[in-house]
């Protein structure tokens, strides 16, 4: 179902992690779930504050019920979220390559597609020539590297030096914790640093803020542990004055569907990593699938919830366990 990895730089699905979820969620998410009375879907996740750990599945188990929640109203998820309807502008997100050609050719096929700005991978040894190559390639593309804190501060030149290009955002250059070192970088340069890996809760956004670390917070609803949680991280960035996206994490058009109504959110400002179906997946769960139209936005289809639909049958298929559950 998932298209073979294609590029490097992209976190791979680890299997061992989602046998950790499942357990997560089998052991104690769903009993607790299951052991309220009633379920007050936009309060869950004070409950789920009390189970640390695991992430992605309490992320899972509060998207489910969001959904749920705003299908018994009656109403599109983004409405029950707070937002208003608008189309999510699509952002193109591209690995590391064996050559720059390989890179500009790939960028060209998917940009052609009309996503709203191009991502591309940076690492040591692989950064000012790729971002040279693209800006020349496809000038006034709004064009951001991600580094997946591959860096320290001793390589501060190369930011300088890329600092020259007029770039959105400089995403996650440093480790996940070096927030000091990373308010030091900031100082030293004109674009904003992006923190992706080391946003992970409200507590690090605080930390971020504080310190002058990013200018700019990416927030996944896996990684903060579901909508809640990133919806009040949004909260605490714009009132600080900081710009803000959301990201996604190796994930399935069940969670890329909570994620366009979460990203409708006034706050909301750079194009977010979500893109079409098509481009990670040969065959994705959910119906219809997702597509961008030739502006690169994203229109979530109408009706309640997500208004995506999950193939029980396409379940069925690709499943490789399944347990039931009952009060
Ligand atoms: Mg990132």
């Amino acid at each position: 179902m998932v298209k073979a990895k294609e590029e490097a730089g992209v976190a791979p699905l680890r299997i061992e992690r989602v046998a950790l979820h499942w357990r997560a969620l089998a052991e104690t998410l769903i009993p607790l779930a299951l052991g309220e009375d009633e379920i007050d879907a936009p309060r869950f996740y004070e409950r789920l504050r009390g189970v640390p750990g695991e992430a992605f599945a309490r992320a899972g188990l509060e998207g489910a019920l969001w959904d749920a929640h705003a299908r018994t109203l009656g109403v599109p998820l983004r409405a029950a979220l707070g937002a208003r309807p608008r189309p999510v502008p699509s952002g193109l997100a591209v690995g590391i390559y064996d050559t720059v050609e390989e890179l500009v050719e790939r960028v060209g096929r998917y940009l052609a597609e009309g996503y709203r700005r191009v991502k591309i991978k940076i690492q040591p040894g692989w950064d000012v020539a790729p971002v040279e190559a693209v800006s020349a390639g496809f000038p006034g593309v709004p064009l951001m590297v991600d580094a997946n804190a591959a860096y320290t501060l001793a390589d501060a030149e190369v930011f300088r030096r890329l600092d020259a290009y007029g770039l959105m955002m400089f995403e996650q250059p440093l480790a996940r914790s070096a927030h000091a070192d990373s308010a030091e970088l900031q100082r030293q340069l004109k674009t904003p640093i992006c923190a992706d890996e080391s946003a992970d809760s409200l507590a690090d956004v605080e930390e971020i803020i504080r310190l002058g670390a990013a200018r700019i917070v990416n927030i996944k609803i896996q990684r903060v542990g579901g909508l809640s949680e990133a919806r009040l991280m949004l909260g605490r960035v714009r009132a600080a004055g900081l710009g803000c996206w959301l990201g996604t994490m190796p994930e399935l058009g069940v969670a890329s569907a909570q994620g366009l109504h979460l990203a409708a959110l006034e706050g909301f400002d750079y194009p977010t990593d979500i893109e079409a179906s098509a481009r990670w997946f040969v065959d994705d769960l959910i119906e219809p699938q997702i597509t961008i139209d030739r502006e690169g936005f994203i229109s979530p289809p109408p009706g309640a919830g997500t208004g995506y639909e999950v193939s029980r049958e396409k379940v069925r298929a690709y499943a490789v366990d399944s347990s039931e559950f009952a009060r």
